[in-house]
């Protein structure tokens, strides 16, 4: 099944979100297989965020992603990476439409609570990036028959 990759940003550890973010991904049915606190690094910071790094508000990005640790967060499921984008909305909080995670709680470009892959390709790179295979726990999950059809 395909993975996710989600960052769970400086700002929504501050402001107490974590638990809210992680909710609303496992009642969609998401499974998380990864998760773990981490601290950003320069190095680390400007690798992910590799396509930015030239723009003049990139001294803002690190600033806001080093400004307190992260949680990162591998999720599973049938189109993960489609689904939790969607479910992540627009970049510009004050833009993401209501019923989006950032539509819902946020109100700021920048500070705007999670990083979501956007593609499956990035998608794994990204896990490659901040995971190590001991990180991945396979496990059953029981009521799989009631989240996906049996040709799902
Ligand atoms: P997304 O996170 O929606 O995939 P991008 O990859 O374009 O968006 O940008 C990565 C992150 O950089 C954004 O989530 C946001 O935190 C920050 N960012 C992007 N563009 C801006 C901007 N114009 N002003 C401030 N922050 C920005």
């Amino acid at each position: 099944m395909e993975k996710t990759f989600v960052i769970i940003k400086p700002c929504s550890l501050q402001r107490g979100l974590v638990g809210e973010i992680l909710s609303r991904f496992e009642k969609k049915g998401l499974k998380i297989v990864a998760l773990k606190m981490y601290r950003f690094t320069k190095e680390k910071c400007a690798e992910h965020y590799s396509h930015l790094v030239s723009k003049p508000f990139y001294p803002i990005i690190e600033k806001s992603m080093m400004a307190a640790p992260v949680i990162l967060v591998a999720f599973e499921g049938v189109d993960a990476v489609e689904v939790v984008r969607q479910m992540t909305g627009s970049t510009n909080g004050r833009k993401a439409l209501p019923g989006t995670v950032r539509g819902d709680l946020c109100m700021s470009h920048q500070e705007n609570v999670i990083h979501a892959s956007d593609s499956i390709e990035n998608a794994q790179a990204e896990l490659a990036r901040f995971f190590t295979a001991e990180d991945f726990f396979e496990y059953d999950s029981p009521l799989l028959s009631y989240l996906y059809a049996e040709d799902e």
